[in-house]
């Protein structure tokens, strides 16, 4: 190969590779606008306070909600907030001096949860539980003496679904991550403008955007095993059934009360055939689900 040719290659990969980083963003910023005006997540004068980690999804989150304020046809002041919990070897530097680059006004909230935690906590146990507590209840008064109403996360379409199986598989329980909820203190908005977005994506973000990652094992926690177990799950459907995980996102916003078993959803108790025909109405036994043209065919020869 020629080096004329070899340097025409590289640079025709390197305008793939550009165009294929402004289509990442311009999903993202897509999916965070519509997950937004769904939910009705934002709204004009409010204060954000942006919940970051120093992991993929907080950054992502806290540089896309940055490109929509830009753009946005509302006004919305922005705050990025750090909790640094004084894990052993946390990178305390990192996060101001990004945030320092960017230019927006930040705040690093200092708390030794991680001694609590490991006071409280027997060695071996799982720590995450009164980690989160300890660290939402920081997180609320910080908003409060920030002045902001809401409080964005960085959680994903992937963490929605997962802590749904969860739910379903070790809970007994129809209920996944709500996009949108009033905070436990009943005081402020948490919103998560990231639901539909794949963690795939804001992998690959952060990759493209180089953004400075905090490993997240510095407490020295295991990873959840129920939720790694999970996780497995949904990657190997991914690999074998495209569509499928994507499919059971949708159907968490196409809930049908009257063919789930919750007599609090439905009054089951209450109906009764009136006679009138509903043209809309559902028939009285499912087809086949995912029936086959054969099988329609067969049907149909028989009747
Ligand atoms: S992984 Fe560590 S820092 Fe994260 S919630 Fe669990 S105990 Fe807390």
């Amino acid at each position: 190969m020629t080096e004329a040719l070899s340097a025409e290659l590289s640079a025709k990969q390197i305008d793939k590779i550009a165009h294929e980083n402004n289509k990442l963003h311009k999903r993202l910023c897509r999916l965070v606008g519509q997950a937004i005006g769904d939910f009705n997540m934002i709204e004009d004068g409010d204060k954000v306070m942006v919940c970051l980690s120093g992991g993929k999804d907080s950054y992502a989150l806290l540089d896309i909600l940055m490109t929509l304020r830009e753009r946005a046809p509302i006004h919305f002041d922005i705050v990025a907030v750090n909790l640094d919990q004084k894990q052993p070897g946390f990178p305390a530097d990192v996060l101001p001096g990004y945030l320092s680059k960017l230019g927006i006004p930040f705040h690093i909230e200092n708390q030794d949860t991680y001694s609590i935690v490991k006071r409280l906590i027997p060695e071996g146990k799982t720590t995450c539980s009164l980690c989160s507590r300890l660290r939402r209840g920081i997180l609320y008064r910080v908003a409060d003496e920030l002045g902001c109403n809401k409080i964005a996360l960085g959680h994903h379409r992937d963490d929605i679904l997962e802590t749904f199986f969860l739910n379903m598989f070790f809970g007994g329980k129809l209920k996944g991550m709500p996009a949108k909820l009033v905070s436990d203190d009943g005081k402020h908005m948490v919103i998560r403008p990231m639901a539909y977005v794949k963690e795939e994506d804001t992998a690959r973000y952060a990759e493209v955007k180089q953004f400075p990652i905090i490993p997240c094992d510095l407490c020295g926690s295991q990873e959840n095993l129920q939720r790694k177990q999970i996780k497995n799950l949904m990657r190997e459907w991914e690999k074998k059934h495209p569509g499928r995980v994507e499919n059971i996102f949708s159907a968490l916003s196409t809930v049908v009360p009257s063919h789930l078993m919750d007599r609090s959803l439905f009054g089951f108790i209450d109906i009764k055939a009136d006679g009138v025909a509903n043209p809309n109405g559902d028939i009285a036994f499912d087809e086949e689900p995912c029936s086959t043209p054969e099988t329609n065919t067969i049907s149909l020869q028989r009747r």
